[in-house]
């Protein structure tokens, strides 16, 4: 039988992951129900954290936005100050699933489910985000560039809590583009994305690069393109960005079919910045 614990701080939660064999925290719901309904999800132990005041909390500043792993998915979508200061992620963020699902899942749920095919990593990859996590031996930030660390596997141990998620200013002369491709609605889960950041540091111009539903884990590239006319930086990039795909075939497309769509969507993202396009 399933039991359901409701601890009200972190460091409550942090002892009941730390006792507890098999624990698994409850952010949203949204992929855990599903799971448990498919009979993959076996745990006896849940542990809510929505009732810990601290991971709801949204700052946001010059530096950036730090939201707090109970942060709904919507809000950063939504939320003024984090479109102003983020405006990439709070694009990326947009695009997942539906605004139901949005409005349940968690800024914090969402990386910890480790799924290759998140739209919101693409953008956090090339943000820099950081993910800070607790556990009965303290805290710890792990970079969001190293911490989907194979199929359906993150770097989180298995009795930390994700606390939040630091996304750094994006420069206001940076900009920003995400393009999903779903093959069976547009709400769907993607065949292929990405999200591109075209940055001018020093008269240097950086693509970054974050690659969706494209290789077992969500991928990140940056490219030096200073002084390159658009076509070619969008050809470097593709040329770049190719080798790193590794599609894993399913109802939504085989892999060459992924890997086709996945060239299309770094080509669109990349032009797009180049060409200072950022529409949504
Ligand atoms: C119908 C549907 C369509 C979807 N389509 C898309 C899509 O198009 N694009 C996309 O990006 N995503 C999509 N998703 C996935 C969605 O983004 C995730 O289900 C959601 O973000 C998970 O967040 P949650 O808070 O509900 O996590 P939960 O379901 O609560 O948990 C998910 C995992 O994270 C762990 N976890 C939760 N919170 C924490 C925490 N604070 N610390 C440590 N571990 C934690 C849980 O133990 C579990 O392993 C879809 C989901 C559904 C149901």
């Amino acid at each position: 039988m399933t039991m359901l614990h409701r601890p009200e701080s972190l460091d409550e939660a942090c002892m009941l992951l730390a006792e507890l064999d098999d624990a698994q925290v409850y952010g949203g719901g949204t992929a855990i129900e599903i799971l448990r309904r498919q009979g993959i999800l076996f745990t006896e132990d849940l542990v809510d954290v929505s009732r810990i005041p601290e991971l709801r909390a949204v700052e946001t500043g010059p530096d950036g936005v730090r939201a707090g792993a109970m942060v709904p998915v919507r809000r950063m979508e939504t939320d003024p100050a984090i479109r102003r200061a983020v405006p990439l992620a709070a694009r990326t963020y947009g695009h997942v699933a539906n605004p139901r699902v949005r409005n349940t899942a968690t800024v914090g749920g969402n990386v910890a489910h480790g799924d290759y095919r998140l739209d919101p990593p693409t953008a956090l990859l090339v943000l820099d985000a950081t993910i800070e996590a607790r556990s009965v031996r303290g805290p710890r930030s792990l970079a969001v560039r190293e911490f989907f660390t194979g199929f359906q596997e993150t770097a989180l141990e298995h009795d930390e809590v994700i606390t939040a998620i630091t996304v750094p200013a994006q420069p206001t002369d940076a900009v920003g583009r995400f393009v999903k491709m779903s093959s069976l609605s547009a709400n769907d889960w993607p065949s292929a994305s990405a999200a591109a950041l075209l940055t001018t540091e020093d008269g240097r111009r950086t693509l970054h690069l974050g690659l969706g539903a494209l290789a077992p884990v969500p991928v990140h590239l940056s490219l030096d393109v200073s002084g390159m006319p658009t076509e070619r930086a969008v050809s470097e990039a593709m040329a770049a960005a190719e080798p790193l795909m590794d599609p894993i075939p399913d109802v939504r497309g085989s892999s060459d079919y992924k890997r086709r769509l996945g060239l299309v969507a770094v080509r669109e993202a990349a032009t797009d910045v180049c060409e200072e396009r950022t529409h949504a």
